[in-house]
């Protein structure tokens, strides 16, 4: 084990089989997460999709890419709780980001609601890792408010001729396929109006312009759609239905929020440079400020274990997804903004162009500098994505709280 894996102490909700689950994983971890990947990881740098390709590949032997489909679309059934052990494990080891939009956004969607056809045509390639997707949601006047979005799918014959902007798409550019909410109707409440297409990305009329967010990195897009013609066999459900598959999609997009493997490895990332420097004048302090973070870490786990533990997999999560998506992200921003604090000056100077390389290196500070500031910057956007947090609040008070 290295400096930057968090110790096996990780618990499976007093389970005997999941801590044996969770012993398994690390031990498939140790021994195929391929190493140049889980050392780019381990050091913040940028991933490449042949990265996070390598480490799907390597998971596809074992039936993990998507260990929680039922078996009978090829998963393994895994239950709620070793999904999460499963994921909380393999990210503190150094796994990347399991890439969710095939896995666990369209993919769940077409084996619940999509046609034979559907299932046939698309499921193997994402559990083979084969396809690539994208998530067409959000438009640039329709975000938090999504039933407000514009895209228009005109019927013709046997296709949908498709117009309008979506933005913020994580890695379109690697895309093959985006799954794409659009409007088919203005007729009665907006959402009724919405349906669920399946887009070739390679079809004429698709632009995918570059956003760069702060860390300098391309992790989102434009895409832009002219009169893009898709076949009607690509429609999932019912026309009309879109909002209702949407609302399954996001469910599940919430319940995987939590990310607590990863401030796992933050948080014993941080500790490794506290523990580096004993002379350091504040270290007292930051050795407090670790043990509040870490206290912090353990209340979210133990929740994530329990709500795990007692959920009903075929039901709709209710507002404890909100809650994992809530302090899960807050976690992962306050470890983020203590590691750069610790940084101090070092941390002021960045150069995106560092944090491409294949190994950690810097031009000053500490040699990690660079993936940190990086993955402090990055992280901004965590309390924003999949449902920004105060969106996150408004869900926790409807349902709880009957507001
Ligand atoms: C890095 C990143 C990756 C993303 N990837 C994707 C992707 O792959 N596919 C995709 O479709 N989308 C993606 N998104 C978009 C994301 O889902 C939206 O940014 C998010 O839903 C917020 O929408 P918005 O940006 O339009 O902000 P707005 O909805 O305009 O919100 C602006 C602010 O107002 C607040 N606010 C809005 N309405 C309310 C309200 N009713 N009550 C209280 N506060 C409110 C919000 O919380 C936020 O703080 C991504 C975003 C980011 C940053």
């Amino acid at each position: 084990m290295d400096a930057l894996t968090p110790p096996a102490n990780a618990g499976a909700g007093g389970d005997p089989e999941g801590m044996l689950f969770r012993a398994e994983v690390r031990h498939w971890c140790e021994r195929e997460l391929p190493a140049r990947v889980r050392a780019k990881v381990q050091a913040n740098l940028f991933l490449e999709k042949e990265d996070y390709l390598a480490f799907l590949h390597a998971l596809v032997p074992k039936g993990w890419v998507a260990g929680h489909w039922p078996r009978e679309h090829g998963g393994r059934g895994w239950t709620p709780l070793q999904r999460f052990i499963f994921e909380e494990e393999s990210a503190a080891c150094g796994a990347p980001w399991l890439i969710p939009f095939g896995i666990s956004y369209v993919g769940p969607v077409i084996h619940t609601f999509g046609s034979r056809w559907q299932k046939e045509r698309f499921l193997p390639p994402i559990l083979a890792s084969a396809e690539w997707w994208a998530q067409g949601y959000s438009e640039p006047g329709a975000g938090s408010d999504l039933a407000a979005l514009t895209t228009r799918a005109v019927r013709e014959g046997d296709e949908y001729v498709v117009t309008g902007q979506k933005i913020w798409t994580s890695y379109a550019q690697w895309a093959d396929w985006m799954f794409c909410l659009v409007r088919t109707s203005d007729e009665g409440r907006r959402q009724a109006g919405i349906s669920f297409l399946l887009i070739d990305m390679k079809t004429p009329g698709i632009t995918v312009r570059p956003i760069r967010t702060m860390d300098g990195c391309h992790h989102v897009n434009e895409v832009f759609l002219d009169e893009v013609r898709v076949p009607a066999c690509n429609l999932v459900g019912e026309e009309g239905s879109g909002w209702g598959y949407a609302k399954f999609l996001l469910s599940n997009e919430r319940v995987i929020a939590a990310e607590t493997g990863r401030s796992m490895r933050q948080l014993a990332h941080l500790r490794s440079l506290v523990a580096a420097d004993p002379q350091r004048a504040d270290r007292d302090d930051f050795q407090r400020r670790l043990a509040e973070l870490e206290l912090r870490l353990h209340a979210l786990r133990a929740f994530c274990l329990q709500t795990a533990q007692a959920m009903d997999p075929q039901a709709a999560p209710g507002a404890e997804a909100s809650i994992m998506k809530i302090r899960g992200s807050e976690l992962q921003q306050a470890i983020a903004e203590t590691t750069m604090e610790w940084l101090g000056a070092h941390g002021t100077v960045y150069d995106p162009a560092l944090v491409h390389l294949d190994r950690p290196a810097s031009a000053t500070g500490p040699e990690l500098g660079p993936g940190l500031v990086r993955d402090y910057l990055h992280g901004r956007a965590a309390t924003i994505y999949g449902g920004a947090n105060e969106i996150q609040r408004n869900v926790i008070a409807k349902m709880e709280l009957g507001l």
